[in-house]
């Protein structure tokens, strides 16, 4: 029984990555400085897995910015407007591709959350022009140097299914013809590969979605009849995020020599893949989850291990991470500040290489201790008060349906609102957050630091409150906010407050290029301390007499954005943190705040690829929303935010989220996506953001105007607002004003037009 990860993350225990990447931007480095701070990190990260007694090091998974993007330069699918980078060096030709090129003002690829993670990948671009000049692969020095090195290397790479089926197709293009130009990269890769490593895993997580459409599906298995002549005995087909489940009878008919299935997301695939596994293949088992940070239950993963040895035998069961560790910070070993009932339950990518050496050993029968010390470890944790609060679980269990719906229904509510309310037609407003200057940032940090009192720090943010106000006014907005001086994101000045959450030192993880997160970690039951929000929202609300919008992060998106406990299913947790904020709703409203936004900013890419998952995923988040939402009176006004463009796959649950006004981004997608919501007959008010928060750029007041009117034809003109894609935080305010002035003149000028 071989034991192997999926991967491990690049960044570094101290974020060396990190750190070594911005300053190679700024010009303070060069290239060698960043190769060689790659090759350390790989050298620390193979030997971590060899100490741990892993049988292979896998190879291929780290990357300077993102495998994707790997992928696309192995390819050379590079679209047309990069041609000016042609004659760069290969490092500012790929820093183009991922971070745009300023001085000539090329975008970057764009970037798209992988799968249901909170990790952003590059999106390949399909033009008819797309070159396909294939280049190199990292995955080939890494696994040479390995191999040099000492190590038993694993080679990893992104598949061609995934690849193709993530790829955005321009002009019409249809990308699956294009599986001709991709696979002889492909080919020509594993043949180097082949003698090189004992196995390649080749990674086709496009099999547990919905993504691959049958005429895909059809390609497959010749696709992979070549893929497997260029390395034959070699390839691992690599599966995770899900089960396989349609395209189960593709891998099980692909002829590779071995398949990776995620167990802990899809642990009912088991026994029909053991039916109808091919006499040749092997099976790995991916059952230590490398999307949380918590120690594997040995005795749980330890029956289908077992049971897997039995049908085939130990030599043809490997045992891993049920995906890459990418999405785990790196080394528990740090977190020396959490309570103990928490630190004792962690495993970050380090520890759970050790885990899965133990479980061979748990798995061959030589691991009674290993077991009897993991159960005992986990029954304290269990135990432990703060895993069940009495109180908070008999709530969770008291949910009546009439309390997911709100009293009146969205024509009265409507009645009720404009009644008070008496907003012109189009009315102007923000997402919630303005620019988080130095000042708010220095403010917030003296006063985590003890370098400021309570009183000084409340004094300061109520100045932020109030200069955001008055601008606002200038501004003629029409639906106001306090501007979110005290947050600097939106997950942690929740979790701050809330029972049940606690904060890692050094629990960082990737989300994108040198981007990390760290987020925080819901360890126990999930309960409101006291109102978190009604304080500010009740002073800005004083300063005004224009509505003022209070604002609350959403329990779907603050579950999607923690790392959550495993004892409890997710459905359960976010319930429980709903309950929290339905009581700040009903606070806020008690306060005199007669418009609520909840922000969902995570609902869409925290939806399962597979559709069984999708389906019942959408039940409980959208259940989750109006458990936080449907408490309010008719003549509250609920809004909820949305910062993506994909709709189409879940306007049913947009529908049934029921909010009042419902704001979107889509100022890139120039309202297209409006279409669908009026081909689905969205009947509540909708503000599509009119323009781009994410860039600098100012946008005019006739381009805004135009955006409106082209939003007109879809959205009648009494249910559309108009609002920016987005908050504003990371913009500054030279940009924001003049932006907004645009926008409020665009909104009067159309107004006039009606
Ligand atoms: N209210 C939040 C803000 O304006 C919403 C952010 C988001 O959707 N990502 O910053
Ligand atoms: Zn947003």
């Amino acid at each position: 029984m071989q034991t192997h990860i999926l991967g491990f993350p690049s960044i570094g225990k101290g974020r060396e990555l990190k750190r070594a990447l911005e300053a190679f931007w700024r010009g303070e480095t060069d290239v060698s400085s960043l190769h060689a701070v790659r090759e350390a990190l790989e050298a620390r990260h193979w030997a971590i897995q060899q100490t741990a007694g892993l049988d292979m090091v896998v190879c291929g998974d780290f990357s300077f910015y993102d495998r994707m993007l790997d992928a696309t330069l192995m390819l050379g699918a590079l679209p047309a407007r990069f041609a000016p980078c042609a004659e760069d060096t290969p490092a500012a030709r790929y820093f183009a591709l991922a971070r745009g090129h300023v001085g000539r003002n090329i975008p970057p690829l764009e970037m798209t959350k992988w799968f249901d993670t909170n990790y952003h990948y590059l999106t390949p671009e399909l033009e008819a022009d797309t070159p396909w000049t294939p280049g190199a692969h990292p995955v080939l020095e890494a696994v040479r140097r390995a191999s040099a090195q000492g190590f038993r290397p694993k080679a990893a790479l992104i598949g061609p299914f995934t690849w193709l089926a993530l790829a955005k197709a321009r002009q019409g293009t249809d990308p699956w013809p294009l599986l001709e130009r991709v696979l002889p990269a492909y080919t020509a890769l594993l043949a180097q590969l082949a003698p090189l490593c004992p196995l390649i895993q080749v990674e086709e997580p496009v099999l547990c979605t919905e993504l691959l459409p049958d005429r895909a599906a059809a390609l497959f298995t010749e696709a992979y009849a070549h893929l497997n002549a260029a390395a034959p005995g070699k390839i691992m087909l690599t599966t995770y995020f899900g089960p396989l489940t349609r395209h189960l009878p593709l891998a099980l008919g692909s002829g590779c020599a071995a398949l990776h299935l995620d167990l802990t997301r899809g642990p009912g695939q088991l026994e029909p893949v053991l039916a109808g596994l091919p006499e040749g293949m092997a099976l790995s088992l991916g059952l230590v989850d490398g999307r949380n940070i918590w120690k594997t239950d040995y005795a749980r993963a330890r029956a289908p291990l077992e049971r897997a040895v039995s049908a085939l035998g130990p030599e043809r069961v490997l045992l891993g991470s049920s995906c890459s560790l990418l999405h785990c910070p790196v080394d528990a070993a740090d977190e020396t500040d959490l309570p103990p009932q928490v630190r004792d339950r962690l495993a970050f990518a380090v520890q759970k290489c050790a885990e899965l050496a133990d479980l061979k050993a748990v798995a061959l029968g030589s691991g009674a201790d290993l077991l009897a010390a993991n159960a005992a470890v986990l029954q304290k944790a269990r135990a432990h008060p703060e895993a069940v609060v009495p109180a908070v679980r008999k709530r969770a269990a008291a949910v009546t349906p009439d309390m997911l719906r709100r009293t009146a229904p969205a024509a009265a509510r409507r009645a009720a609102q404009d009644a008070w309310l008496k907003l012109p037609l189009l009315p102007a407003t923000t997402i919630g957050s303005f620019p988080q200057t130095a000042s708010i940032r220095q403010t917030r940090r003296a006063w985590k630091n003890g370098d400021l009192s309570r009183e000084a720090y409340e004094a300061a943010i109520r100045a932020e409150i109030t200069y955001c106000v008055q601008r606002q006014e200038a501004l003629g907005l029409d639906v106001l906010v306090h501007g979110e001086a005290e947050r600097n994101d939106m997950v942690e000045y929740f979790g701050q407050q809330l029972g049940g959450f606690c904060f890692t030192r050094n629990g960082w993880v990737q989300s994108y290029g040198s981007r990390c997160v760290k987020p925080p970690v819901i360890y126990g039951d999930v309960y409101r301390k006291a109102p978190m929000t009604v304080g500010w929202s009740v002073y800005a609300q004083s300063l005004t007499s224009k509505p003022m919008k209070g604002m609350l992060t959403g329990p779907v998106t603050i579950l999607c954005w923690s790392f959550v406990r495993d004892d409890l299913p997710r459905e359960q947790v976010c319930r429980q943190i709903a309950l929290a904020l339905r009581d700040e709703t009903a606070d806020l409203e008690a306060a005199g705040i007669r418009i609520i936004q909840i922000d969902e900013a995570a609902l869409r890419e925290g939806m399962p690829g597979s559709s069984a998952e999708a389906a019942a995923y959408l039940q409980w988040a959208v259940d989750a929303f109006l458990l936080t939402s449907a408490v309010a009176a008719p003549g509250t006004q609920i809004h909820s935010h949305m910062c993506y463009s994909e709709f189409n796959a879940i306007l049913p649950a947009i529908a049934r989220m029921d909010a009042d006004v419902i704001s979107i981004e889509s100022s890139r997608s120039g309202m297209e996506l409006l279409d669908a919501f009026a081909r689905y007959d969205y009947r509540n008010q909708v503000g599509p953001g009119v323009y781009d928060i994410h860039s600098p750029r100012v946008p005019d007041t006739e381009e805004i105007a135009g955006l409106l009117r082209r939003a007109l034809r879809h959205i009648p003109k009494e249910r559309l607002w108009v609002n920016p894609d987005c908050g504003l935080k990371t913009r500054h305010w030279e940009e924001a004003w003049p932006a907004l002035q645009h926008m409020v003149a665009a909104a009067r000028q159309v107004r006039a037009e009606l």
